[in-house]
């Protein structure tokens, strides 16, 4: 694992947006940002996973999240900036933000790959994210320090055999990331990658269906790079795709 030792209250004052906060690594994250004094802006699809974890987290008496339900596949630009625009008038500003939703697809050889497949996957995994990021820069420029985390793969620097779009996709979201880093080096912003490495999720299990579950990192274990890009112990990471295992 990344070798992190996470302190008590290491993000009190910090607010933190997560994307795909209900389930796998995001809801992982999201209540571990919660439990380290952080105020987490809760974003997903499925509303009902995110009032459980909403309700988690006020039993655990954390600061109150908010809850932004959102469809990456449909949602506008529109959607985006008046989403900025309502964590400003309620938050103020953002300290980090964690893009981690994003969605496998199929895997499948490269010439039977669904057009309408490649289509959503590049819409929730590059369009989506490339969109989140332009609309909340701004707000989280309005911090003294901010941290900005794409989620990579293993399959996004290196392609590999049936992984299509998904692979792609990760490629787009780690070539987006060096882009924004290089445009903000030298500012209050810093901008890298998390390749989680396998980690039992739904996804994983939808993507090795047959493995032994036992044998895989939980999203808990790979919380210390997760927490330490969200943590001013990071101030100097800039531009990195970085392994949680
Ligand atoms: P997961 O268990 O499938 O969770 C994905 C999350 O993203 C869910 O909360 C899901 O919401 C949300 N999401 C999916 N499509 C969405 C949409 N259209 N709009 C809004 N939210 C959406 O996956 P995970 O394994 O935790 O993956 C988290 C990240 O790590 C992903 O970026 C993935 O590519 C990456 N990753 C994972 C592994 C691994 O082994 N698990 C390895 C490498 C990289 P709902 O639950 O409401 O559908």
């Amino acid at each position: 694992m990344f070798d992190y030792s996470i302190t008590e209250n290491c993000l009190s004052n910090k607010t933190i947006l997560v994307t795909g906060a209900g389930a796998g690594i995001g809801r992982e994250a999201a209540l571990t940002y919660a439990k380290l004094g952080a105020t987490i802006i809760l974003l997903g699809k499925t509303v009902s996973k995110l009032e459980a974890l909403y309700d988690e987290i006020i039993a655990l008496k954390l600061a109150e999240p908010a809850i932004v339900p959102l469809d990456l596949k449909g949602a506008t630009k529109q959607n985006y900036i008046d989403m900025s625009a309502t964590i400003v008038s309620q938050f103020g500003k953002l300290d980090g933000v964690l893009l981690n939703a994003s969605m496998l697809g199929e895997l499948t050889p490269f010439t039977q790959i669904h057009e309408q497949i490649f289509n959503d996957v590049m819409q929730v995994n590059v369009t989506a994210q490339y969109l989140l990021a332009q609309a909340l820069i701004p707000t989280l420029q309005l911090a003294d320090k901010a941290s900005l985390v794409f989620t990579s793969s293993g399959v996004g620097n290196q392609g590999r055999a049936f992984w299509g779009a998904y692979s792609i996709s990760k490629f787009a979201t780690e070539g987006m990331m060096q882009v924004i880093a290089d445009e903000y080096e030298n500012s209050n912003l810093r901008v890298n990658a998390i390749n989680p490495g396998a980690t039992k999720t739904n996804m994983r299990a939808s993507a090795y269906p047959a493995e032994d579950k036992e044998a895989l990192a939980t999203p808990a274990d790979i919380m210390p790079l997760y927490v330490y890009l969200m943590t001013n112990d990071s101030l100097a990471v800039n531009g990195k795709t970085l392994k949680a295992q």
